[in-house]
C-alpha cells in the first residue's frame, strides 16, 4: 500500500490550542499540530517498518498560513498517487465535557467511509476510558473556505479526529504519559489504515493508484 500521512494544521496555524497547568506555577501549552506531525512522523516510521510506502506530504513542515498549508498538500498528495489519504487532528469544543471519536470521508466515496470506520473503531478502543459516547463516522459536508482535504484529495482521504485536546483528563493524559499518548494512536492509526487494506478486494489493491477522482471510489 502507499498511504499519504500527513498532520493536520501548520506550524504557523497549529489548530486547536490549550494550556495545561504543570504545577508550581508552569503551564505548558498543547498545541494540535505539534501533536499530530508527532503521531503521524511515528506512524510513519511503523506503516514502513510493515512494508507500505508512506508519502509525508513537505509542504507539511513548512511554517504555512491557512489556506495556502492546505492546497500544498492536497496537491502534492494528488501528484504523488496514493492509495489512501489520512490527516491526523485533535478535536476541539467550547464545552470541555464533549470527548468522542471522529472520522471524516467524502460523501460519495464508500472506500473512504470504510476506512473511516475502521479508523473509528481504533480510535475507540486506543481511549475507551475517556471517551463520553460510541465513535462517529460523518461524511465529511464541509464546503466553506477554499478546499477541505477529503473533497479536493483525489484517492480515498479520511479525517481523524481520535479525541478533544478540550477536554482536561485528555490533556492531563497528554501532560502526564505524553509518550503513552502518542504511541496509543498511532497504534489505533496503523491498526485502523491495515485492516483497510486488508479489507480491500485483490482488484482494488491492484487498481491504478490515484485513478479515483474526487476520492469517489
Ligand atoms: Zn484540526
Amino acid at each position: 500500500m502507499r498511504v499519504a500521512i500527513v498532520p493536520g494544521h501548520s506550524s504557523a496555524a497549529p489548530g486547536a490550542v490549550r494550556t495545561v497547568d504543570c504545577g508550581k506555577g508552569r503551564h505548558r501549552e498543547l498545541r494540535e499540530y505539534d501533536l499530530c506531525r508527532e503521531i503521524s512522523e511515528e506512524l510513519a516510521t511503523q506503516l514502513r517498518r510493515d512494508g507500505h510506502s508512506v508519502f509525508e506530504p513537505p509542504s507539511a513542515r513548512q511554517p504555512l498560513g491557512y489556506p495556502e498549508y492546505l492546497d500544498e498538500r492536497i496537491r502534492e498528495i494528488n501528484e504523488a498517487g496514493v492509495h489512501a489519504a489520512v490527516e491526523l487532528h485533535l478535536n476541539a469544543s467550547l464545552d470541555p465535557s464533549l470527548n468522542f471519536a471522529l472520522a471524516l470521508y467524502h460523501p460519495q466515496s464508500e472506500r473512504g467511509k470504510r476506512l473511516a470506520e475502521a479508523l473509528a473503531a481504533e480510535f475507540q478502543i486506543a481511549l475507551l476510558p475517556y471517551h463520553d459516547s460510541p465513535p462517529r463516522v460523518e461524511p465529511d459536508t464541509w464546503t466553506g473556505g477554499t478546499k477541505a482535504f477529503v473533497r479536493h484529495t483525489h484517492p480515498p482521504a479520511v479525517i481523524g479526529e481520535p479525541c478533544f485536546l478540550s477536554h482536561p483528563p485528555i490533556q492531563e493524559f497528554i501532560r502526564d504519559r505524553g509518550e503513552e499518548f502518542v504511541a496509543e494512536l498511532v497504534v489505533a492509526y496503523r491498526r485502523g489504515i491495515e485492516a483497510w487494506w486488508a479489507a480491500q478486494a485483490p482488484m482494488a489493491q491492484s487498481q491504478k493508484i490515484g485513478a479515483e477522482p474526487g476520492g469517489r471510489a
